[in-house]
């Protein structure tokens, strides 16, 4: 039996990166999967893609994280198309580096709009169809707990809101049997930050195993967490760094 044979999960970008892996460990486990992504169409189509080769049903949906009209008709289209969301992956993100002085308000506005909002925005939406056994799944930072540079504070900021939001989310929907969780990735090879920048050896040199990590890796605790194996587990911040804020 697949660990999550059957189940509709929605991923928030999904084209590219740690969405993209998520969708296909999901489809691997027997889920179908609809994802959504901003500009990357042709990205979308390939994980939609892989996620039929693996026999399993998929959907790409262009939506707007910042809008959330966007978010409310990805999750129309889902239920639309598979009748419910059993998994909502909150996975989209934007991340963006300057001191204090050079930041604008849409700067502010476009980073708590997108990686902050956006998971109200969906978990309110999504819960409307979600049964019980139900999974929100939130992707923060490890930077919401520890800053180790400068110039990073919208980001740290957009995703230390998600621990009180994830937190309310599991209060508010334990009684449903719908379980909320936040994880909190570490330094990870993706186009946002990739293992070959120029700032990767100081990154890599800060965490305790020695390297960046793979998308695979954050799909692999997601897809626990998405599973039944994980139903005591709510409310809490699985932190997976390599080592890297200890
Ligand atoms: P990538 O930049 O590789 O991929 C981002 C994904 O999000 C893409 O699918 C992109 O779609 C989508 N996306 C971006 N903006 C929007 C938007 N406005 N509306 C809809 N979709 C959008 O990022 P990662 O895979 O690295 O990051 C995934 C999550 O993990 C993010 O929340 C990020 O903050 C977090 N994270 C990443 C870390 C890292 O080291 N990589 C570390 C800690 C947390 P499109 O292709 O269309 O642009």
């Amino acid at each position: 039996m697949k660990r999550l044979e059957n189940k509709v999960a929605l991923i928030t970008g999904g084209s590219r990166g740690m969405g993209a892996a998520i969708a296909e460990r999901f489809a691997a486990e027997g889920a179908d999967v609809v994802i959504t992504y901003a500009r990357s169409t042709d990205s979308a189509g390939q994980v939609v893609e892989k996620v039929k080769q693996q026999g399993r049903k998929a959907l790409a949906v262009q939506a707007d994280s910042a809008l959330p009209a966007d978010i409310q008709q990805a999750v129309k289209q889902a239920v639309a198309t598979f009748g419910r969301i059993d998994i909502l992956v909150n996975n989209a993100g934007v991340f963006q580096m300057k001191q204090l002085e050079d930041y604008t308000l849409e700067d502010y506005d476009h980073m708590m709009a997108v990686n902050t909002k956006a998971v109200f925005v969906a978990a309110q939406a999504a819960v409307a169809h979600m049964p019980e056994g139900g999974r929100i799944i939130t992707i923060g930072s490890n930077m919401a707990e520890r800053l180790t540079t400068a110039g990073g504070l919208l980001y740290s900021m957009s995703k230390s809101a998600l621990l009180g939001l994830n937190k309310g989310l599991a209060r508010d929907l334990a009684a449903r049997g719908i379980t909320a969780n936040l994880v909190q990735p570490g330094p990870i090879d993706t186009d946002m930050n990739p293992a070959d920048s120029p700032h990767a050896e100081g990154i890599r040199s800060q965490t305790a195993v020695g390297r960046y990590g793979q998308a695979r890796e954050i799909a692999s605790l997601v897809t626990f967490l998405a599973s039944p194996e994980s139903s005591f587990i709510t409310g809490t911040e699985q932190t997976i760094d390599g080592g890297y804020n200890i």
